[in-house]
């Protein structure tokens, strides 16, 4: 037990302002919980990051390029004739179907409602 004494996981954890208290594995510097954290900077330093084709002013994860682009904001900012259109037609419809829901919500809902009244008075 006094060999593990002092010897803390690796991870700081900020909210708290200090390290991690469990005990990491022998060799290793997180503990199980934090493991995750090792091998992610161990594949951080492998990996290469470039420029955003569509935006030059972030970076992205050179293997993430595909998928980066899938859902790049700049991606989104470049196509806001297809937004509109999407967003007018949409609410268009659902107005329409929530009056017609509202309207025959609120009659249904009367109905019920004083077919309970009076049986609660029975
Ligand atoms: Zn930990
Ligand atoms: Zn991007």
């Amino acid at each position: 037990m006094a060999a593990t004494a002092g010897i803390h996981c690796s991870y700081f954890v900020a909210r708290k302002r200090r390290y991690c208290k469990l005990s990491p594995a022998i060799g290793k510097i997180y503990c199980g919980e934090h493991a995750h954290l090792d091998k992610d900077a161990q594949a951080e330093s492998n990996r290469k990051r470039i420029q955003c084709p569509l935006d030059p002013k972030h970076s992205i994860y050179e293997d993430q390029l595909k998928h980066h682009l899938t859902k790049c904001n700049s991606r989104e900012k470049n196509k806001p004739i297809y937004y509109e259109k999407n967003l007018n037609s949409g609410s268009e419809d659902s107005d329409f179907d929530l009056k017609v829901t509202l309207s025959s919500m609120s009659n249904f809902r009367v109905e019920i409602y004083h077919g309970t009244y009076q049986d609660n008075l029975h």
